[in-house]
């Protein structure tokens, strides 16, 4: 699970977010890519190579695609508590 007491403090506010890699349980961001080359138009990655949200996606098919990222992370950094 994400740690949405420790998101990535370049989030964009909203629902959805990456955590921040200095999370302790393991589950911070680890700069895979997987989720900026996936969903670019969501997911950004900052200058460490680590992601988080710069557009909070809206429609169905955008949520969608974000949830995809979710369930690829490979650490489960992605988060969404709205
Ligand atoms: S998929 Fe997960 S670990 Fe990979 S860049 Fe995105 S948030 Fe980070």
């Amino acid at each position: 699970m994400s740690n949405k007491n420790l998101k990535h403090k370049k989030n964009i506010p909203g629902a959805w977010y990456c955590t921040d890699p200095d999370d302790d349980n393991g589950e911070g961001c680890i700069a895979c890519n997987v989720c900026y080359t996936g969903a670019p138009d969501f997911f950004t990655e900052d200058e460490d190579g680590n992601a988080y949200v710069y557009k909070q996606p809206a429609t169905p098919e955008e949520i969608e695609l974000c949830k995809e990222q979710m369930e690829a992370c490979p650490v489960g950094s992605i988060g969404f508590d709205g």
